[in-house]
């Protein structure tokens, strides 16, 4: 018996271009590397396409399984994933997205890197995780310019492979990180794993980590305490003659999202180490690499932020009630909107971020230092934004979004995952503070820069001449962190729009984030405000 007809329900997002998006080219133009967007649209298309969309949901689906032991018993510590993994995983490596930027000359490797990331973690944040540790680890182990020798051209290849075998004798290598211990995890110097130095001046580790993601790489940055004090070490995970380093897999994490990452508990019971940089500097030897996952975090969770409003956009262009397509209801168009301008000034500071990253090095250091304050200000304030944003766009589906199959769910799984992890919101708010005070040339960077868009925007320079005065006397005050250096991100974007981005986009950024012609939720942009052109700037994506 047929009861009803099926209308009004709108198409889901497939087969689409991920870069499409119009700031990423723009930014890319901005910044010089206009030669390079096709190669950025490519990865895209690939990105949105039927063939990946469904590798990411055979991914949501299976996540990996951990295996301690053998059929006789013996330990084995292998973690099994689904083959859509391992093809995710190839397909980001051999685009280039883990160590290759390291390697190639290019003076925009780092931006383009960025923006080809940006797009492939639009498919699954979970794998985004061990390409984003691979990325990150070149910049750390240059403290030992050996260990770089060795390891640095492995871990800029670009042919994955899953199977483990001594990393040396690899084509490509993968890497993770092991720093946060029960006791501690922000606060590492509170780490116990011990490090045994070794006649041959190898290390033993003995201890335990409380996570440590994608425990089937090849490599690890591990942190531990020597008699110099917490130091850091390069653990690989299969020794030279072909066996497992002494590490333990003692569980996976069953965890809110990130379901195709396997997040584990690890034990280190006497695996063998090499020591990066110096004893006792551990932690200045992990920043390096901290440093570049966090860039990857504002990344993340600006894709994320594009994702939402592409799958938002797509769904209220088709879906109608009261007799009007959603998209043509006025608080609809205020709230899309909304989503859109914070997506594009996200993305813009995680691009200019990276465009930093290229520029320090090379060797400019005031982009070093503005990058260094940037990036703790943006990795707090836009992935502070993220899950906010994944509710209200998953909410524009009604009912659907509540749903797993319209996708909105795994958005919204994966939003808190860029704030809490690489520093959570209050360290990496208490960071930017650190930098401006501690290290005072980055905070005189950082406002010459912002100095750069005043005369554009009347209202960008009444805020601007605020927060100067603010930064005088207000970040001594541990409690006001946030406060502050959310306004400091927030003049980053604004001055970035109004620089780079769309003027329309801009605007409405400073009319309700800088000015406070806004409400505490989404969809509360002033009257006052055109939305066409920046409602049709979030539309490339409509099925
Ligand atoms: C899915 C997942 C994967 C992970 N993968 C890895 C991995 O691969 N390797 C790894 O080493 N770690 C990993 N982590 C751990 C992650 O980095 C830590 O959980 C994070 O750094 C926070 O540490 P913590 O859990 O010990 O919380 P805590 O340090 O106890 O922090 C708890 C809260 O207190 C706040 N806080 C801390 N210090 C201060 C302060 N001084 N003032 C005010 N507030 C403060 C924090 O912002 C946070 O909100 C992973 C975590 C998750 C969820």
């Amino acid at each position: 018996m047929q009861t009803h007809e099926v209308f009004n329900q709108a198409k889901s997002l497939k087969d689409f271009n991920a870069a499409k998006s119009p700031i990423i080219p723009e930014t890319l133009t901005a910044f010089g590397a206009e030669a390079r967007i096709l190669e950025v649209e490519e990865i895209g298309a690939l990105a949105g396409s039927a063939e990946v969309i469904e590798l990411a949901d055979i991914v949501e689906e299976n996540p990996p399984i951990l295996h301690t032991h053998d059929l006789q018993g013996n330990r084995i510590d292998t973690v099994k994933y689904d083959p859509a993994y391992h093809r995710l995983m190839t397909i980001a490596l051999e685009n280039g997205l883990a160590g290759a930027a390291w390697a190639d000359e290019d003076p925009n490797a780092h931006l383009i890197r960025a923006a080809k990331f940006g797009v492939w973690q639009m498919t699954d944040a979970g794998h985004g995780c061990p390409v984003s540790m691979s990325y990150a680890i070149a910049p750390a182990l240059r403290q030992s310019p050996e260990l770089s020798a060795a390891y640095g051209p492995l871990l800029a290849g670009r042919k994955y492979e899953a199977a483990l075998r001594p990393p040396l004798t690899k084509n490509t290598l993968t890497a993770g990180m092991s720093m946060t211990e029960k006791q501690g995890g922000s606060d590492v110097r509170a780490n116990t794993t011990k490090a045994e130095r070794q006649g041959d001046g190898t290390y033993r580790l003995i201890g335990h980590k409380w996570f440590t993601s994608a425990p089937m790489s090849d490599v690890y940055l591990a942190l531990a305490q020597t008699d110099a004090g917490l130091s850091c070490f390069l653990v690989p995970r299969i020794l030279e003659d072909g066996t497992l380093n002494e590490m333990r897999i003692m569980r996976l994490k069953d965890k809110l999202g990130n379901h195709s990452n396997a997040s584990s508990e690890i034990e280190y019971h006497g695996a063998t180490a090499y020591l990066v940089g110096e004893e006792g500097k551990g932690v200045k030897t992990i920043v390096e690499m901290v440093n570049s996952t966090r860039l990857d975090c504002v990344i993340g969770s600006a894709a994320i932020m594009r994702l939402g409003v592409a799958h938002a956009t797509n769904h209220v262009s088709q879906r109608e009630a009261f007799g009007k397509k959603l998209i043509d209801q006025p608080l609809m168009r205020n709230v899309i909107a909304d989503l859109a301008i914070e997506a594009e000034g996200a993305t813009l500071a995680s691009l200019w971020l990276a465009h930093l990253t290229d520029l320090a090095q090379a060797g400019d250091t005031n982009a070093a230092l503005l990058r260094r304050i940037g990036l703790a200000s943006s990795k707090y304030y836009v992935c502070k934004r993220g899950p906010e944003h994944a509710a209200e766009a998953l909410e524009c589906f009604g009912g659907n979004g509540y749903v797993e199959d319209s996708g909105m769910p795994k958005i919204y799984r994966e939003a808190p995952i860029y704030s809490i992890w690489e520093g959570s919101g209050n360290v990496s708010a208490l960071d930017a503070v650190r930098a401006a005070t501690r290290q005072p040339e980055t905070l005189e960077a950082l406002v010459a820069e912002l100095e750069t868009a005043v005369g554009a925007s009347e209202a960008y320079d009444l805020f601007l001449d605020d927060l100067k005065a603010k930064f005088s006397h207000n970040l001594a005050n541990e409690s006001g962190a946030r406060r502050i250096v959310g306004e400091m991100a927030l003049a980053i974007q604004a001055m970035l729009l109004l620089k780079y981005g769309n003027r329309a986009v801009a605007d409405a950024f400073i009319d309700s984030r800088l000015a406070g012609n806004w409400g505490t939720v989404y969809g509360t942009l002033s009257n006052e405000l055109n939305l066409d052109p920046i409602i049709e700037r979030a539309m490339p994506y409509v099925n």
